[in-house]
C-alpha cells in the first residue's frame, strides 16, 4: 500500500495492509500529531528522526493501535477519558479484554515483546466534540463508543477527511468483544459517522482509504452483526452449551490458532449476543444450555 497525502492529512499504511497486529496511522505534519502509531515501525522511526512528531493521539486503547508507541515515550499522549485505564497497567488492560488466566500466559509476553507495552498516563484527555485548531486545519474529536467505551473518530474539516478508526468497514465486521464493548453503541456510532459529510474516509485496517462514498459498505459492515445473530439463533434450534456455541465458529468460520486469540474472540462475541438475546427474552440459560424461547 502507498502512503497518501490528502492536503494536511497523511495516511501512513500499516504493514500487511494494516491487518492485525498492525493498523494504518494518520499524521498531521503541520501540527506534529501522529494518530495510532502501529503502522510501520521503519516509517515511524523516520518521522521520529525528522523531528516532525510532537504529540501522539490514540483512537482507543487496543494494542494494534499502540504497538510502536515506545518510539515516542517522551512525547505527550492524548486519548479519551474512558479509554485511559487499560493503558495504565497491563493487568488493567487484560481485565478490560476479560481474558481468563490460562490465556494471559500467552498474551503477557506478547504485550511486552511485540506490542512494546509500557504503562502510560495520558498527558491530555481528548473530549467528545472538542475542536482542535491547527495552522493548516481544524480537527473535530468525535466520540464513537461501542468498539471501546471511549473510541474516537476524527473529522479533519478543511480537507473533509473523516477517520473512522476501528469502524473499519472490513468484511470481518465490527469487534465488540471486550468487557465494556457494546453492540448497540457500535451500531449507533457507525450510523452517526455515516451521516457526516466527507470527501475521503480513512479507516484503521485493510482498504484504509475510501475516496467514494462507501454507501453500501456501511450497511454490509453492520449486517455482519445481524448475520452472526441469525447463525446463533439457527444453532440454538436445539439447546447448546457455551462450548458447543464456541465450537460452531460463528465469528471466525473455522478453528484457528492461537486459541488465546480466536477462541477468546469467539467466546467474547457469543457472550455479547447471548446477553442481548437473553435481555430480549428470546433465549434462556437452563441447566448449562442455552434454549430458544
Ligand atoms: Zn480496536
Amino acid at each position: 500500500m502507498k502512503e497518501r497525502h490528502f492536503g494536511p492529512v497523511w495516511f501512513i499504511p500499516g504493514e500487511n495492509r494494516g491487518k492485525y497486529p498492525y493498523c494504518h496511522s494518520v499524521f498531521i505534519p503541520d501540527a506534529g500529531i501522529l494518530i495510532d502509531p502501529a503502522s510501520d515501525r521503519g516509517r515511524l522511526e523516520r518521522l521520529r528522526e525528522e523531528n516532525t512528531v510532537r504529540e501522539i493521539w490514540l483512537s482507543h486503547w487496543h494494542e494494534d493501535h499502540f504497538m510502536h508507541l515506545d518510539l515516542f515515550d517522551d512525547l505527550p499522549l492524548a486519548i479519551s477519558a474512558p479509554d485511559t485505564q487499560p493503558l495504565s497497567d497491563l493487568d488493567a488492560l487484560l481485565d478490560a479484554y476479560g481474558l481468563d488466566e490460562d490465556f494471559r500466559e500467552y498474551w503477557v509476553p506478547l504485550y511486552k515483546d511485540l506490542f512494546h507495552f509500557r504503562p502510560r498516563i495520558p498527558s491530555r484527555i481528548l473530549e467528545p466534540g472538542e475542536i482542535v485548531a491547527c495552522d493548516s486545519l481544524t480537527i473535530q474529536v468525535i466520540s464513537a463508543p461501542g468498539h471501546t467505551p471511549g473510541h474516537l473518530a476524527f473529522y479533519f474539516q478543511e480537507p473533509e477527511v473523516l477517520f473512522l478508526g476501528d469502524y473499519d468497514l472490513t468484511s470481518f465486521g465490527p469487534w465488540y468483544g471486550d468487557v465494556h464493548s457494546s453492540m448497540s453503541s457500535t451500531i449507533e456510532s457507525v450510523r452517526r459517522l455515516q451521516k457526516i459529510p466527507a470527501k475521503v474516509w480513512l479507516t484503521s485496517h485493510e482498504t484504509g482509504v475510501f475516496e467514494n462514498d462507501p454507501d453500501q459498505i456501511w450497511d454490509k459492515y453492520l449486517q455482519v452483526i445481524q448475520l452472526r445473530e441469525e447463525k446463533l439463533l439457527h444453532l440454538l434450534g436445539e439447546p447448546r452449551s457455551m462450548e458447543e456455541i464456541i465450537d460452531a465458529c460463528i465469528i471466525y468460520r473455522k478453528k484457528r490458532e492461537p486459541r488465546a486469540f480466536f477462541e477468546f474472540g469467539e467466546r467474547a462475541h457469543m457472550r455479547k449476543h447471548l446477553e442481548k438475546l437473553t435481555q430480549e427474552g428470546r433465549v434462556v440459560l437452563e441447566k448449562g444450555k442455552y434454549h430458544l424461547l
